[in-house]
């Protein structure tokens, strides 16, 4: 594991991020409902998590970043959970959240959904993530468990974690339908919190289902592009792009302000019952979406191995 920079979050209470949430949204949603309510068991479906909560000791990760995808990939950055959750001060700790497969363990590359509660000193991990990739039969999005065929916690190039102890407890329920403004849902919640909060920077993570309506979500291809993807459109065109039905289940992590860590400030994957996922760009259908959520703001961000050079190309 590479060096670790840690800082303090601002932490507002629930019922305040609530309310902020609650007036942010109404400029983008034309039905919004925000709420302080008890966690619902995400053990349950369509969650289906290792744990019930989101709550306790809540903390973001941001792990290596963009610059070892692109210009060229760097193969050999892999990182483990297990490791990070240790690095976090948190072992045992459920994590959620959006990265990349490794290289090391499957041979290729493929968008990874994060969902493992890491090992402690009584317990194996329990590793619940998805793995979305290409399928090379007819270009489809090939949706599997993470468990089905690999026995590791390993990820490569770059994760935004969300990590907790995964207790039940307290979270903000956040549902919006009908979308009328551009912003996706992730970022009018991370635009809502910095336009409020301004240089105090507030971390989130959690869970959300796009419940109705179709996504924009994307795919890495299998192979690494061999020339350099040096602008957005060169990581636009090398990306696979498809429009996907819900119900999706979202692993989201935002960060309201960059304190100065080259973060990533949203990062948003999705898994699904019925073979699809990747990662989240936004809706495709603003008048029949709708969206529920599940978030925690978090207390700790602690910065991973951050790139020794960096750019603002695919960070969307
Ligand atoms: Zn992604």
């Amino acid at each position: 594991m590479q060096e670790t920079e840690s800082f303090a979050f601002h932490v507002p209470g629930l019922e305040e991020l609530a309310k902020v949430l609650q007036a942010g949204l109404k400029r983008n949603y034309a039905d919004v409902q925000v709420s302080v309510i008890e966690c619902p068991d995400l053990t349950q479906k369509p969650f289906g998590f290792p744990v019930k909560g989101i709550c306790g000791k809540a903390r973001i990760a941001d792990v290596g970043g963009v610059p070892h995808l692109v210009p060229l990939a760097r193969l050999d950055k892999i990182y483990n959970i297990n490791t990070v959750a240790k690095e976090i001060e948190l072992p045992g700790a459920y994590i959620l959240g959006a990265g990349a497969v490794s290289h090391r363990t499957l041979g290729e590359n493929a968008e990874l959904i994060l969902s493992v509660q890491a090992e402690s000193e009584h317990k194996a991990a329990v590793n619940g993530s998805y793995v979305a990739r290409i399928s090379p039969e007819d270009g489809a999005c090939l949706l599997e468990k993470y468990r089905d065929k690999y026995a590791d916690c390993d990820f490569g190039l770059l994760s935004n974690l969300y990590a907790s102890e995964g207790k039940p407890g307290k979270v903000i329920q956040v549902s919006a339908s009908r979308r009328t403004g551009k912003d996706n849902f992730v970022s009018c919640m991370r635009k809502s919190l910095g336009s409020y909060y301004g240089d105090k920077p507030i971390g989130m993570g959690g869970t959300f289902i796009i419940q109705e309506g179709k996504a924009k979500l994307h795919i890495m291809p299998p192979e690494f592009s061999t020339c350099p993807l040096n602008t957005d459109e060169d990581v636009n065109s090398w990306l696979k792009f498809y429009e996907m039905k819900a119900p999706l289940i979202c692993q989201s992590v935002l960060v309201s302000r960059d304190p100065g860590f080259d973060l990533r400030l949203e990062h948003t994957h999705c898994f699904s019952h019925h073979g699809e996922g990747g990662h989240y760009h936004t809706d495709t259908t603003p008048e029949t979406v709708r969206y529920l959520g599940y978030f925690h703001p978090a207390e700790m961000l602690y910065r991973i191995d951050k790139p020794k050079e960096t750019h603002l190309v695919g960070r969307d």
